[in-house]
């Protein structure tokens, strides 16, 4: 943690949201060393618990619709800003409730920001506005770091102590890449980062060595969309040499093999999450090109290297799904039931169209979704299932319309 300092330069980085989920956030944890390095300037983390913001410049980190309105209520009464996942959906309807908004990578946009800052508040949103990554309202730029490796959110620090609910417990959160190199229709994540981004094994041993032992933590969480690096299985050697606990996102099955997934157990891994999203007729559709047999090898993988936990993600309500689709999917889903030696949970959400997603125009049908929810309900009886909910997704669809 960096101690307190009286400084010329104060900025708050606030999410809007619990402390036991916006601790493992990673746009906040950059921003906070980004500030604190500075000279002048100190920075501290505020959470919706205790959520006090004290400083007259301050940064909102915004990854789910639904921390929206907490946001607005906790505004400061000077400058305030954002940026994170929604920001980059939503950036033209947003702008009118902040000051102005950052685009693209934060390390490229808010030092620049912050020297405009130096100067006097005065004249500041106009001076900004030339900046690569600031939206206004005028002209949509993002910023763009040139390398991942030259810089990383070492300090990362967590509250003494800790309750259930901080589901990852104590832990270093390790980005090794950025954007994803898939292209699922239903996503937006290319339209805030276009290519994905490989941080260099060399910049991750160095991040893995400083950051276990600044934080004190014998435990690392993999930050990326899709597990995709190049150099994945190296990074996994290295984490077990160093006898550190990993965490790992969900993964692409198709990208793994039995020797990457008998590291990732050897990294004390117990369950793995995948993503099929629905039967493979409408997965290939929706861009998703991964064949059943693709997940049917993984199973069989997972059994071999001792996998007892197998998480996975589907939609229902997908543009085009059809009761054949249904079908397929449930066909899918009691193979891999068959197929697995462990517990299968099994966790359907509906589909909602995302700016920024070629389906960004797609408009949900109540009456569709209930009867294929009734479908989903009565064919998956045998799966520890979590079930969708029609208001969350109406909620998220309506967002901002
Ligand atoms: S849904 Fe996942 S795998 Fe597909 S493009 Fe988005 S991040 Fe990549």
């Amino acid at each position: 943690m960096f101690p307190y300092k009286k400084s010329k330069f104060r900025m708050d980085i606030v999410y809007p949201n619990k402390m036991y989920g916006g601790v493992y956030s990673l746009g906040p944890l950059i921003v906070y060393n980004l500030v604190n390095t500075r000279k002048d300037w100190y920075c501290e983390r505020v959470f919706l618990d205790p959520g006090k913001i004290t400083a007259p410049l301050a940064g909102f980190s915004l990854q789910y619709e639904d921390d929206f309105e907490n946001a607005l209520k906790m505004r400061c009464n000077g400058i305030n800003f954002a940026g994170g996942p929604v920001i980059e959906m939503y950036y033209d309807k947003i702008i009118k409730y902040f000051d102005f908004l950052i685009l693209g990578d934060v390390e490229a946009v808010l030092p620049l920001v912050l020297d405009e800052y130096e100067k006097g508040v005065p004249g500041f949103i106009q001076r900004i506005e030339k900046i690569k990554g600031v939206y206004t309202g005028k002209e949509v730029t993002r910023g763009r770091v040139k390398s991942l490796d030259d810089f990383y959110p070492i300090i990362q620090p967590f509250p003494k102590d800790i309750t259930k609910e901080f589901v990852f417990g104590k832990c270093f959160m390790l980005e090794i890449e950025r954007g994803c190199p898939f292209d699922c229709k239903f996503c937006s994540l290319k339209r805030f980062y276009p290519e994905v981004r490989y941080r260099s094994f060399e910049a991750i041993k160095k991040i893995i060595d400083e950051g276990l032992k600044v934080n004190k933590v014998s435990r690392v969480t993999i930050y990326s969309p899709s597990f995709a690096h190049p150099e994945r299985k190296e990074i996994l050697n290295y984490l077990i040499q160093k006898k550190i606990r990993v965490s790992v996102p969900s993964i692409r099955a198709e990208l793994m093999d039995k020797e990457t997934l008998s590291l990732l157990k050897k990294c004390g891994l117990e369950s793995l999450t995948i993503a099929p999203e629905c039967g493979q007729s409408l997965r290939m559709k929706m861009g998703k090109k991964v064949l059943d047999e693709s997940y049917l090898r993984f199973v069989k993988w997972c059994n071999e290297t001792g996998f007892k936990k197998l998480k996975m993600y589907l939609m229902i309500g997908l543009p085009g799904m059809t009761k054949n689709d249904m079908e397929e999917m449930v066909k899918f889903l009691l193979t891999m039931k068959k197929e697995f030696k462990g517990q299968i949970y099994v966790s359907i959400n509906y589909f909602v169209p995302k700016p920024g997603s070629e389906f960004e125009n797609y408009e949900l049908e109540k009456k569709k979704m209930k009867a294929m929810e009734k479908f989903i309900e009565k064919s998956l009886i045998a799966f520890k299932l979590k079930k969708p909910s029609i208001s969350t997704a109406f909620r998220e669809w309506k967002f901002l319309k």
